[in-house]
C-alpha cells in the first residue's frame, strides 16, 4: 500500500487497493514446487536448438506472420483470425481493455483464474464474479442471468483454474444461446490439452460459428514455455485488431515465436508428456477421493483441494512434506501435478490433513 505520508503522488485508489501479484513461491532444493501449474519437463531438444538459432536479439521481433499462420492452418482460419501475445494473459487485458472501460462490466465465474479481479479493475471496469456450483463447476446459467445492460465481457475458463472442472460443449451452446451478439465471451482455455473428458467444450471445434467469441489458448502449461511468455488468440478478425490496437508494441519476442512454432512441429512428442501428466493426475485423484478427499475429477493439469477455513495451515502441512502448493484463501489449495517423484509426498500430505477437514468439506460430511 501507498503510505501518503511518504509518498504524496495520487494513484488511482482502485489500483491502490489491489493485493500485488504473488509468484508461486520459490521452492527449497528439496521441495516441489506445485504452485504455478508449470510443465516439469525440460525443454525437448528442438527448442533447445531454436533457441540457440534465434541470435538477432539486436533487432527488434517480427510480426509473427510464420507463427500465426502455421497456429491458422492447424485450425482453419485465417491469419487475421489469429493474434499472438506475450502469454494469453496479455491478449487477455488487451480484449478486456479493447471492450470495458469505466462504468462497464466483467462477468466471470469465481472462484476461477486469479488474474481477472485485476485485469478488470486496471481496465478501471467492474467486476461481477459469480460463485461456482456447489461441486466446483461454473454456474453459467447464473453468468447469463448475471447480464445486464453495462456487460461488455463474458470470460468462461475451461478446465476452469483452480478448481480444475470443464464446461461441456453442450453447456456450452446453451450459454451462447443466450448472450446477446454484443457482447464479447472470451472463453479461456490455457489447459486444454490435459483434457479427456469427451464432452468437454473445445473452442477450436466452434470457430465462425460466433460473432462474439473469442478463444484464448497458451504455449505456458502443455508446451511447457511458461518462461518465455507466449500465446494467442482464435477469433474474429475485428476483435482481435481492437486488442492489437491495445497492445504494447512489439512485445512478443522472436525466441519464443520459434520456440512456439517448432514446438508445433514436435507436437506428438509434447502431447506425449502431456498425457503422461494427465495419467499422473488420474491416479493423484483416485488416491485422494480414496483417502476421503471430494475432489471434482480433475481435467487440468492440477487439481483442487477444498480445505476452507484450514487452508492456510494446510499449505503448511504440504509444506512440511516438501510440496509447495498455491493457498487461495479463504477457499482451498491448488496443487500441480508435477514430478512422478512429487507424488508420494503429496500423498502423504493430503493424508494428513484430510483427517482435519471440517466435516462439511470432508467426503464422510456430504454422505
Ligand atoms: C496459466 C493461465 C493462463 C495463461 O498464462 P500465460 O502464461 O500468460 O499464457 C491463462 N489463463 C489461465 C486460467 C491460466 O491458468
Amino acid at each position: 500500500m501507498t503510505n501518503p505520508e511518504t509518498s504524496p503522488v495520487k494513484l488511482r485508489p482502485e489500483i491502490v487497493a489491489l493485493a500485488a501479484y504473488r509468484q508461486g513461491s520459490p521452492a527449497s532444493d528439496d521441495a516441489f514446487k506445485l504452485s504455478s501449474n508449470e510443465n516439469p519437463f525440460e525443454p525437448i531438444p528442438a527448442v533447445i536448438e531454436a533457441l540457440a538459432a534465434s541470435s538477432a536479439i539486436n533487432r527488434y521481433p517480427g510480426s509473427g506472420l510464420e507463427l500465426r499462420a502455421a497456429i491458422a492452418t492447424r485450425f482453419g482460419v485465417t491469419v487475421a483470425e489469429v493474434h499472438l501475445g506475450a502469454g494469453s494473459v496479455s491478449i487477455l487485458a488487451q480484449l478486456i481493455q479493447a471492450a470495458a472501460g469505466v462504468g462497464d462490466e466483467v462477468i466471470y465465474a469465481w472462484r476461477s483464474f486469479e488474474a481477472y479481479p485485476g485485469l478488470v479493475a486496471v481496465a478501471g471496469a467492474t467486476s461481477v464474479p459469480v460463485p461456482n456450483t456447489a461441486d466446483e463447476r461454473h454456474d453459467l446459467g447464473a453468468m447469463a442471468a448475471a447480464i445486464t445492460d453495462r456487460t461488455r465481457v463474458v470470460i468462461v475458463c475451461t478446465p476452469n483454474n483452480p478448481t480444475s472442472t470443464i464446461v461441456t460443449a453442450e453447456e456450452f451452446a446453451a450459454f451462447m444461446a443466450v448472450v446477446p451478439k454484443d457482447i464479447l465471451v472470451i472463453l479461456d482455455e490455457a489447459y486444454v490439452e490435459f483434457v479427456t473428458d469427451e464432452t468437454a467444450v473445445d473452442g477450436m471445434a466452434l470457430r465462425g460459428r460466433y460473432p462474439n467469441l473469442v478463444v484464448l489458448r497458451t504455449f505456458s502449461k502443455a508446451y511447457g514455455l511458461a518462461g518465455l511468455r507466449i500465446g494467442y488468440a482464435v477469433g474474429p478478425e475485428h476483435i482481435l485488431d481492437a486488442a492489437r490496437s491495445t497492445s504494447i508494441p512489439l512485445s512478443v519476442t522472436e525466441p519464443a515465436m520459434r520456440a512456439a512454432l517448432v514446438s508445433l512441429e514436435h507436437e506428438d512428442e509434447l502431447l506425449e508428456r502431456v498425457a503422461r501428466i494427465g495419467e499422473l493426475r488420474d491416479q493423484v485423484w483416485l488416491a485422494l477421493v480414496d483417502q476421503g478427499w471430494s475432489v471434482p475429477k480433475p481435467q487440468g493439469n492440477f487439481v483442487w483441494l477444498a480445505t476452507g477455513s484450514i487452508t492456510e495451515g494446510a499449505a503448511e502441512v504440504f509444506d512440511r512434506h516438501g510440496i509447495v502448493v498455491r493457498a487461495l484463501l479463504p477457499d482451498g489449495l491448488r496443487v500441480s501435478i508435477g514430478e512422478a517423484q512429487s507424488v508420494d509426498k503429496l500423498l502423504r500430505a493430503s493424508a494428513e490433513v484430510v483427517g482435519n477437514l471440517p466435516s462439511a468439506l470432508s467426503k464422510a460430511g456430504l454422505d
